[in-house]
């Protein structure tokens, strides 16, 4: 890791000056393409300085983006902002800078989160900080593990993987289970206060208001839709498009996988995504350069990069 952070520090470093980057970037023939960006949740300076390092690149709107990209017209130096999971002080916070900025952003949610229920990663995290030490045994629950043995942080790898493509009903009973064996009422009910508020529908609502400012469907129950049959794939889609239109009164025009990798999405999801969206975004890196609409690559990053870790990813993109 401390390797590979060096090596990433140290190519990214000529990328300070526009100059190189411009280059690097015709070098590398990637200037003709634009890309979609990916965030969850950062501070909004570290936002701001990310976008301002992809200069000349400037964002526009994710479905301008999308039509220009499917109409084949150049997407040169054009880029979509968009933020994961629904944070609510990250909503508000990046809406704030947008605002500020004129920048165009989309905010991809998981209704479920909205409606109250956190998130299996959320749940994960909280285990990892709560659980005692110890071994634990999978229940009946899991068929497929039922009566494996674990260490706390050999379970909690084995969860914190699980996420990525098992079906909702299971997680869901798993997690519960776990999170009683993390202690008494108590700790149910810390976990209640413990978990990252979500966006308020009323804040939806008042920032939908705002032009640029786009809410999209993140799902509802942030499952890998890889372990979902056709008529649960629908549910998470349809569902998720209906309550978010029915807040915002604007299009819903884009899909946006859970957890975002191969394994996760499968090959179902996108054929219906097809069906009910303009789009369907991935976290599988790279540009718009001959991706399926309903499998679009982003390029994702986090609070701890800097500006020219931000236009390296781009350039590797
Ligand atoms: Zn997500």
């Amino acid at each position: 890791m401390k390797t590979r952070s060096f090596i990433k520090n140290f190519l990214s470093k000529p990328l300070k000056f526009t100059g190189c980057f411009k280059v690097a970037e015709s070098l590398l023939g990637k200037s003709k393409f634009g890309y979609i960006m990916s965030w969850h949740d950062l501070a909004p300076e570290i936002f701001k300085s990310h976008v301002e390092a992809l200069y000349p690149s400037k964002p526009i709107p994710l479905d301008e983006l999308i039509n220009r990209y499917k109409s084949g017209k150049s997407t040169k130096n054009f880029f979509a902002i968009t933020f994961d999971d629904g944070v609510g002080s990250t909503v508000k916070n990046i809406s704030k800078v947008c605002l500020q900025m004129n920048w165009p952003v989309t905010f991809y949610i998981p209704v479920g989160y909205l409606n109250g229920e956190s998130l299996p990663y959320h749940k994960v995290e909280f285990l990892r900080k709560n659980l005692a030490e110890g071994e634990y045994q999978i229940p009946k629950i899991s068929k497929k593990f039922h009566g494996k043995k674990f260490k706390k942080d050999e379970l909690m790898n084995f969860l914190g993987n699980l996420i990525y493509t098992e079906h909702s009903e299971v997680i869901y009973s798993l997690l519960k289970y776990f999170l009683e064996k993390a202690g008494d009422s108590r700790s149910t009910s810390s976990f209640k206060n413990w978990f990252p508020k979500p966006i308020s529908w009323e804040n939806v609502k008042e920032l939908s208001k705002n032009s640029i400012i786009s809410f999209q469907s993140h799902s509802l129950t942030h499952t890998a839709v890889s372990s979902l049959n056709e008529d649960e794939i629908e549910k998470e889609m349809l569902k998720s498009k209906d309550i978010i239109y029915q807040y915002t009164g604007r299009k819903i025009h884009s899909f946006c996988y859970p957890y975002g990798g191969k394994k996760s999405i499968g090959d179902l999801a996108p054929k219906i995504a097809g069906k009910y969206f303009e789009s369907a975004t991935t976290l599988i890196k790279g540009r718009l350069n001959k991706s399926n609409p309903f499998y679009l690559p982003r390029i994702d990053l986090y609070e701890n990069d800097n500006g020219e870790v931000a236009r390296l990813k781009t350039l590797l993109g």
